[in-house]
């Protein structure tokens, strides 16, 4: 049991000024595994005060000297990955052998990379007779989700404080636990006081603070589409900047000339990394309809591959999901898919055997799904594939970008080369060409409602600078 009673505010650890906690419940025993604050709006104005106290000291700091934070960060990281990967196990439910390289692993990576983006990134360049100078944009809130908890902390936390910004943070109450880990490590390593705040609650209440507060000069948040919209609005009223990272429901377009068992054994991959928790997941495969029914039949076999089980037991590729609400909210769709009309080709709305604790659902395949259907349509957020049917290449990228979102997507050919001109007719902020690996530094974001701006590498480092021109 994981009991944090204080947050991080001012370079100490303090008692919230309200009495509440919130209980985080492990994914797969769905026992009570750590408790943590329930902060206050008057909690959000004690950290943005010590933040933006702050600020004008830690923005005049060099590069190199940032640049050493950021090292020992990662060091403080690199030393504790065990702890960070088996918390986030409990907390979220991935298996743990992923949760170490994913979870952990990712987080660290990114500060260790944004030290080194600092070091060599161009802050002033001429342009004529003006010197264009990048400044930190000021105190930055940061509001994270739970499905890659201390990833999105770090896409967030590393560049602003690259940038020299201050930062206010509130990670997600459904995985909360990370976050205080790496408050101590931020800590030890004496960072200076009020540069990093850490205040943990709900989102209407503690998000909302951050979002409308006048002192906070940047928001960026990541999560949900719905509570991307709210923290924009309140946003607006003081006109600060707002970087929004949010829903996805990817397509994955296998064209006609493309190793399908490859190709369709790695996108029932990309659906359900995470057990299909992943902003980026790929689920809608998009497919020839002559080959449909190879399709089908290989997705089936590699869809039942992924043996739902104990994240901690060492052979389960497929983890529970998060919480009850996930669950019930994934069986939901499972349930309206087969209502629709969509033909479930395996998985279903029962838990899986055996296992009866734990937020499990089987992973599903659904096949002969239309774009009119609401699970080709809204992100589902749990191990379920829709398989849509194409008769022509055009055909198969007007289905690809019949979408609201616009976050990330694939495309397979034997031709590479008509991949990629494929994949440039994709509206998302990221496309896979023949399963190309992820990359920490190429930029990450979405086109229309997935978001505004970029995180990771020298892009997301971009996010928390202002541009100010020196005429001379
Ligand atoms: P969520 O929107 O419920 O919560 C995200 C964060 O916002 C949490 O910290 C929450 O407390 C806070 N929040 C909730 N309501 C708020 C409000 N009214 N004002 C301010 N803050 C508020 O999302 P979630 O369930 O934690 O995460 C899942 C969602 O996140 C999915 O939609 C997923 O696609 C998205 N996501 C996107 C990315 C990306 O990079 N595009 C990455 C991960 C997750």
């Amino acid at each position: 049991m994981q009991i944090r009673d204080k947050l991080y505010i001012d370079g100490a650890w303090v008692p919230s000024t309200g009495g509440g906690t919130i209980d985080v419940t492990h994914s797969t025993t769905e026992e009570v595994m750590g408790r943590i604050p329930e902060g206050t709006p008057a909690d959000v104005d004690k950290a943005v005060a010590a933040a933006k106290a702050a600020f004008p000291q830690w923005a005049a700091t060099s590069r190199e000297e940032r640049g050493k934070y950021l090292q020992r960060i990662t060091e403080g990281l690199g030393a504790r990955m065990q702890e960070i990967a088996t918390t986030i196990a409990g907390e979220v439910g991935m298996p743990l052998n992923l949760s170490m390289m994913i979870q952990a692993g990712l987080p660290t990576m990114t500060f260790g990379s944004m030290a080194q983006i600092c070091d060599s990134f161009p802050f002033e360049e001429q342009v004529g007779s003006s010197l264009v100078v990048r400044e930190p944009v000021g105190v930055v809130g940061a509001i994270t989700p739970w499905n890659y908890p201390l990833h999105q902390i770090a896409a967030k936390v590393a560049p602003a404080l690259a940038a020299g910004c201050t930062v206010v943070l509130k990670p997600s109450e459904v995985a909360p636990l990370n976050a205080f880990i790496l408050a101590e490590i931020i800590d030890e390593i004496g960072l200076p006081a009020g540069v990093f705040n850490l205040v943990t609650g709900v989102g209407p209440v503690v998000g909302e603070a951050i979002a409308s507060h006048p002192d906070v000069d940047m928001v960026s948040f990541t999560g949900s589409t719905r509570a991307g919209r709210r923290v924009s609005e309140l946003a607006s009223q003081t006109v600060k900047r707002v970087a929004l990272e949010l829903g996805g429901k990817s397509p994955n377009v296998i064209l006609d000339d493309a190793d399908l068992q490859q190709a369709v054994t790695d996108g029932i991959g990309k659906c359900y990394l995470n057990s299909g928790q992943t902003c980026s997941a790929l689920t809608r495969m998009i497919v020839p309809r002559s080959k449909l029914a190879e399709v089908e039949a290989i997705a089936v076999k590699a869809a039942e591959a992924y043996t739902p089980g104990d994240p901690f037991g060492g052979d389960a590729r497929l983890g529970p999901l998060v919480s009850a609400t996930q669950r019930e909210r994934v069986r939901g769709y499972i349930q309206t898919g087969i209502d629709e009309g969509a033909k479930l080709l395996t998985g279903g709305t029962e838990a899986p055997e055996g296992l009866d604790t734990g937020y499990f659902v089987r992973p599903t395949v659904f096949s002969d799904v239309t774009t009119k259907m609401t699970i080709a349509q809204e992100e589902i957020f749990g191990p379920v594939l829709a398989i849509l049917p194409y008769d022509t290449e055009e055909e198969a990228v007007a289905i690809a970008n019949d979408s609201i979102y616009g976050l990330a997507g694939g495309v397979w050919s034997g031709d590479p080369e008509r991949a990629k001109r494929v994949a440039r007719q994709l509206r998302t902020g990221q496309v896979e060409v023949n399963g190309g690996s992820f990359n920490p530094l190429a930029p990450f974001g979405g086109f229309k409602q997935s978001g505004n701006g970029r995180e990771l590498g020298k892009f997301g480092l971009e996010e928390y600078l202002e541009v100010k021109s020196l005429q001379l």
